[in-house]
């Protein structure tokens, strides 16, 4: 298991003033601001508070949240981000398991089954530990990886992250695409206006976070593109190539 690439802002001082601070807050999904509150100060309290989503539904962003409840929530992040800037910004350890229990039925308003815990913080890779980057190394005898060779049909998005994982396990294997391109749904789905129809920040593998975007919707091609890059690097790193 080891540490992987973070978003690019993740542990990095603000340094940015109030005003700047103020503008950015009326751009954000309040009740993901509130929760990401929880992690930056450490004070699980909040998810306690009267400021909080009444419900969930696709792409419904503010949890159906007031005018009012968000505003207010605005003013109480922006006093929280002050005093963590003036602080030094210097963030408390992760939330531990059941604060992101309590997170997740505070997101979506209602019970969450314990069952999703585990997924929800691989997914979130808090402690900064991709659980699925599996080095095998030493662990397996050299002539029992070297005799393994997978075939992964489809060169979309599940396959080529298959192979980025059996690289990683250092296990050899070909992907076989029958279209001209890596892509799968993106490669053959380029009619004008294609994109995601969740946000950008969900669409993304988990150890290779993004925020290089140019809507909260990411369009087709660029979806095709940074696929081609993946496959790219999955090409690169593929041990034992044919
Ligand atoms: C407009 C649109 C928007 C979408 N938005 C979202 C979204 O917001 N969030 C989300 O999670 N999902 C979304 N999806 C679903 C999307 O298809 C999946 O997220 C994902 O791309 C599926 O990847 P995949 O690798 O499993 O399958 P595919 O992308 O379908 O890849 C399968 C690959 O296998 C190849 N293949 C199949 N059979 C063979 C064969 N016999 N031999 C060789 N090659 C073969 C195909 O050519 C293809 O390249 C959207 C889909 C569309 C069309």
């Amino acid at each position: 298991m080891n540490a992987t690439p973070r978003p690019r802002f993740a542990g990095a001082p603000i340094t940015d003033d109030d005003a700047t601070i103020a503008a950015a807050l009326n751009d954000v999904s309040v009740p993901t601001l509130l929760v990401s509150l929880v992690h930056l100060t450490g004070d699980a309290s909040i998810l306690d508070g009267a400021l909080r989503p009444a419900g969930v539904y696709l792409n419904e962003v503010q949890g159906f949240m007031s005018p009012e409840d968000q505003a207010a929530a605005r003013a109480f992040a922006l006093d929280r981000i002050r005093e963590y800037r003036d602080a030094g910004s210097v963030l408390p350890s992760p939330p531990d398991a059941a604060t992101v229990h309590k997170m997740m039925e505070f997101l979506v308003a209602g019970p969450v089954d314990e069952e999703y815990v585990p997924l929800l913080l691989e997914e979130l890779e808090l402690d900064g530990v991709d659980d699925r980057d599996e080095h095998w190394g030493a662990r397996v005898p050299e002539d029992a990886k070297s005799d393994a060779h997978v075939v992964v049909i489809g060169a979309g998005m599940s396959g080529v992250l298959a192979g980025i994982r059996l690289g990683q396990a250092g296990i050899a294997y070909t992907i076989v695409e029958k279209n001209p391109a890596v892509g799968g749904t993106w490669f053959e789905n380029r009619y004008p206006g294609c994109r995601v129809d969740v946000g950008n920040h969900f669409y993304c593998y988990s150890f290779a976070p993004n925020d290089d975007w140019s809507g909260v919707l990411r369009p087709s091609a660029r979806a095709a593109a940074l696929l081609r890059e993946h496959g790219a690097i999955a090409r690169r790193d593929r041990p034992h190539p044919l």
